[in-house]
């Protein structure tokens, strides 16, 4: 295959360098691939730029608490905010920063307005599940508008992995997680199991229209 070389006409590009276009079809062309220097790819520049960063961090995580708590005259005061901003780890936990508002923390289980459970047992939050931490058991409702519901509706707390998916696979609004709550601590896995029960304690009436009803659902 014949190629035109020395194509000065070609525009200057960030890409590859064309080095010859085929005579045939002008889409058809030879490129010679630039290989980044030796001096990027051994990334010891970068990792000496990162550690000096680290250090940086290190010495003014040391030495400005103690510089600062120096200056406070009582144990115990309330941390200064300039203090706090200054340093660049939180002393958790005597420290807490504020979650954002869409932060979603322990699960809590939806009710209808007679205060029945608002799940339908629809298996969506299970299947959607990454870390198959949910479990439930459906039975029939007594509702006659309702075929199911769940018996027992348990989320290991333990494996959650805190992503959400099961609140947004939801369909009826039965399941949230934005109560800005951790799970509890506890001594025994068995006592991290959210049940049915424990889960409704916490929930609230939804303000949901089963079945969804239009974009202005949250105002009903
Ligand atoms: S937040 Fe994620 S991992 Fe946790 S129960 Fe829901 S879907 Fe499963
Ligand atoms: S997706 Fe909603 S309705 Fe379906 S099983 Fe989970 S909590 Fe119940």
């Amino acid at each position: 295959m014949a190629h035109a070389a020395d194509h000065h006409d070609e525009p200057e590009t960030t890409g590859p360098k064309v080095i010859s276009v085929s005579d045939r079809h002008p889409r058809v062309r030879t490129i010679q691939v630039v290989r980044p220097d030796a001096a990027d790819t051994t990334y010891l520049a970068a990792t000496a730029k990162g550690l000096g960063i680290t250090l940086k961090h290190f010495a003014r995580n040391l030495f400005l608490p103690l510089k600062k708590l120096a200056n406070r005259n009582v144990a115990g005061a309330p941390v200064d905010e300039k203090w706090r901003n200054e340093i660049e780890t939180v002393q958790y936990p005597e420290e807490k920063v504020p979650y954002p508002e869409r932060f979603r923390g322990l699960h809590r289980l939806m009710m209808r307005d007679d205060g029945a459970v608002r799940c339908v047992a629809c298996m969506c939050c299970p299947t959607v599940c990454p870390a198959h931490c949910i479990t439930i058991i459906p039975e029939e409702s007594d509702n006659p508008g309702i075929e199911k519901r769940p018996a027992v509706f348990e989320i290991d707390e333990l494996r959650c992995v805190v992503c959400g998916l099961c609140v947004e696979a939801c369909p009826c609004d039965a399941i949230r997680m934005d109560t800005g709550e951790h799970a509890r601590p506890v001594e025994e896995r068995a006592d991290a199991i959210e049940t049915k029960e424990t889960m409704l304690s916490r929930g609230l009436v939804s303000i949901a229209t089963q079945g969804g009803e239009g974009p202005n659902w949250r105002n009903r």
